[in-house]
Parts: C-alpha cells; sequence; structure tokens
C-alpha cells in the first residue's frame, strides 16, 4: 500500500521548514500543491526536485481521484498548500479522507500553522480554543458572530488585511468592547507583530494607520475571561 503524505510548510520564514519535511519531499514521486508556481519558489530554494501538480480548493473534487490514481499505482504523493498545515482553512481534508477510505496509509509531517502560532503569542488562554479560519464573508455571519460571542473557548479567526477593520468593528459590536483581542499579524516574518488589548483599543490601533498589510490571525478571548 503506498504513503500519502501531508507537509506542512513555512508561513512565512524558510527556516521553519523542518528537516523531515525536506527529506519526504524528496523521496516521494508527485508533489500535489495548492499553486505549484508559488510553491515552485520554496521547492527550488530546498533543492526538491519532483514532478508537481495543482490540487486547489476549485479542483479539489476532481484532482482527488488523479490523486487516488497515483496511490493505487503505487506511486507515493506528497501534498502541500502555499503555507502552513494543508487542510487548515486550505485543501487537503477531501484527500485524507479519500486515501484513507481506500486504505492508504496516511502521514502527517507536522510544521506551522498560523493559527496555534497566533493562539499561544496571543496571551490567551490556549488550553480549549475554538479554530474558526475565516468567516461566511456574507450570508450566516451575523448569525455565527451571535453563536460565537457566547463561546466560552478562546477563538482564533483568519482575517485578510482588507477585512480586517471590517472585522474589529464586528467584535466590537458582537462581544463588546471589553473583550480583550490579539491581532497576530505577519508572523515569523520580518514585520511579526501582535497588537493585543480591548476590542476597543485594538480597533482604534488599526483605524490610526494609514495601511494595512501583511497575513493576519485574530485572537478573540472566550466570553467569561477576565484578567
Ligand atoms: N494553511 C494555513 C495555515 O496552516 O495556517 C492557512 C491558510 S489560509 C488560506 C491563509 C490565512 O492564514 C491568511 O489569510 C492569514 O489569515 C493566515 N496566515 C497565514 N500566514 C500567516 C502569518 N504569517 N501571520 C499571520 N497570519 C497568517
Amino acid at each position: 500500500m503506498s504513503t500519502f503524505y501531508i507537509v506542512a510548510t513555512p508561513i512565512g520564514n524558510l527556516n521553519d521548514f523542518s528537516p523531515r519535511a525536506v527529506e519526504v519531499l524528496k523521496s516521494v514521486d508527485y508533489i500535489a500543491c495548492e499553486d505549484t508556481r508559488t510553491s515552485g519558489k520554496l521547492l527550488k530554494a530546498f533543492d526538491i526536485s519532483k514532478p508537481t501538480f495543482s490540487f486547489h480548493l476549485h479542483n479539489e473534487h476532481h484532482k482527488v481521484e488523479h490523486l487516488l490514481n497515483i496511490l493505487r499505482g503505487g506511486q507515493v504523493v506528497a501534498l502541500i498548500s502555499d503555507a502552513g498545515m494543508p487542510g487548515i482553512s486550505d485543501p487537503g481534508f477531501l484527500a485524507v479522507r479519500a486515501a484513507k477510505q481506500e486504505g492508504f496509509t496516511v502521514t502527517v509531517i507536522p510544521g506551522p500553522d498560523a493559527a496555534t502560532t497566533a493562539l499561544v503569542a496571543s496571551g490567551l488562554p490556549c488550553d480549549k480554543y475554538a479554530f474558526e479560519g475565516f468567516l461566511p464573508p456574507k450570508k450566516g455571519r451575523q448569525k455565527r458572530l451571535t453563536q460565537l460571542a457566547e463561546e466560552d473557548r478562546t477563538l482564533v479567526f483568519y482575517e485578510s488585511p482588507h477585512r480586517i477593520l471590517k472585522l474589529l468593528k464586528e467584535i466590537n459590536e458582537y462581544f463588546g468592547g471589553e473583550r480583550i483581542v490579539a491581532v497576530a499579524r505577519e508572523l515569523t516574518k520580518k514585520f511579526e507583530e501582535v497588537v493585543r488589548g480591548s476590542a476597543e483599543e485594538v480597533l482604534q490601533n488599526f483605524e490610526d494607520r494609514d495601511s494595512i498589510k501583511g497575513e493576519i490571525a485574530v485572537v478573540v478571548a472566550g466570553k467569561s475571561y477576565s484578567e
């Protein structure tokens, strides 16, 4: 039985690429990439030269069959995403499920992901947390925010720099201005920062900026948390 590897890649800092991840990618027959051009740069930097094919959210259903065919033929495949852990707000789950259903060995090579890095950096309780990823952009967003306002676990969101002010305003509106929030931006990169304070203070901090760039994860304290 062939093996399907899920391999985590850096979320910014190339030194976070584990030796085991590199070793596995050098050993497989194919690498399925969320974006072959983006991953091409990473693979080149680590001298990994293997055939790649695209495997992204929009072709995931179709490409699962392609991936299974490779495994059925006895060859080994690895899946990587643009950054971090495949399957976490990235394609992966369907392929893992399908490979397991056919009895293939699925091995995850762990590594960086923005959610747990932001969670630990936030200084908020990490014993129980709920990963929410990206909130629905329109339909269902208000309902979800209303439900999450009651959640006692620490919450972790992903958000784009274009929508961060909108999310921070919503956190103020639905969770209250006193709720502790940490915005983790550009984790592991040169301009890494974690802005922590009440929802009101953090919103003010970002409203005062001329521009907001980079990759952002937002951590919000659970309802019962106080300092
Ligand atoms: N699979 C990835 C992971 O393991 O974290 C997440 C992929 S998701 C499509 C991309 C989002 O993750 C970004 O929009 C941002 O919210 C978050 N993210 C990725 N890299 C980040 C970083 N270096 N700092 C803060 N957030 C990051």
